[in-house]
């Protein structure tokens, strides 16, 4: 069983990929990706993403490492090692996927019924740009791209399996629980 959970910035993804965590400790495991972008504040090589070189990543999507990988911003690389998700599957647990949503939507291609697809989609665009306004700690510049590139990916809600509007946190939380538990 794989989960892959995707959703605009802003959804309260984190929140629910923390959540999942947390309240089944050992069953689930987070993919971590290989990213070429720099590690930003206190993140650690081998805990978020695996923080590699351009040249090495290249040279891991000519031999063929990668499940899916994709440029998601400008000049940076971002991608699921296969060898990653053998690690979590020998460790005997659950893989979850917290992708872009391109990437998710690949995945899901790749692994059909043993995965499940879940987006996770803000009440509405209006909530959404509220939201990313009263956290305080982003540019407008940025806010206004993060909106933008949320309206293309809430274009893409309906490739997933289900989709999860994150209004009131506890009643999202208590819906993905359902779905997992359904699914398993
Ligand atoms: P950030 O740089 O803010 O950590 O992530 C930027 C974007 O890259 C996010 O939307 C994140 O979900 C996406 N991302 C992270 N890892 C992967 C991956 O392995 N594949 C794809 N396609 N997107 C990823």
């Amino acid at each position: 069983m794989i989960i892959i959970l995707c959703a605009p910035s802003g959804s309260g993804k984190s929140t629910m990929v923390r959540h999942l965590l947390d309240s089944y400790p050992g069953k689930y495991e987070l993919s971590i990706s290989a990213t070429t972008r720099a590690p930003r504040g206190q993140e650690q090589h081998g805990k978020e993403y695996y923080f590699i070189s351009r040249e090495e990543f290249e040279q891991h999507i000519q031999q063929n490492d990668f499940i899916e990988y994709e440029q998601v911003y400008e000049g940076l690389y971002y991608g699921t090692l296969k060898s990653e998700i053998d690690r979590i599957q020998s460790a005997g647990r659950t893989i979850v996927f917290d992708i872009d949503v391109k990437g998710g939507i690949n995945i899901k291609r790749i692994f059909g019924d043993e995965a499940v697809s879940i987006f996770i989609a803000p009440p509405s665009v209006e909530e959404l740009s509220r939201r990313l306004y009263s956290r305080g700690d982003t540019s407008e510049d940025m806010i206004q791209k993060r909106l933008a590139k949320a309206e293309i990916e809430m274009a893409d809600a309906p490739y997933f399996d289900y989709i999860v509007v994150n209004d009131d946190l506890a009643t999202a939380k208590a819906e993905l629980d359902l779905l997992i538990n359904q699914k398993q």
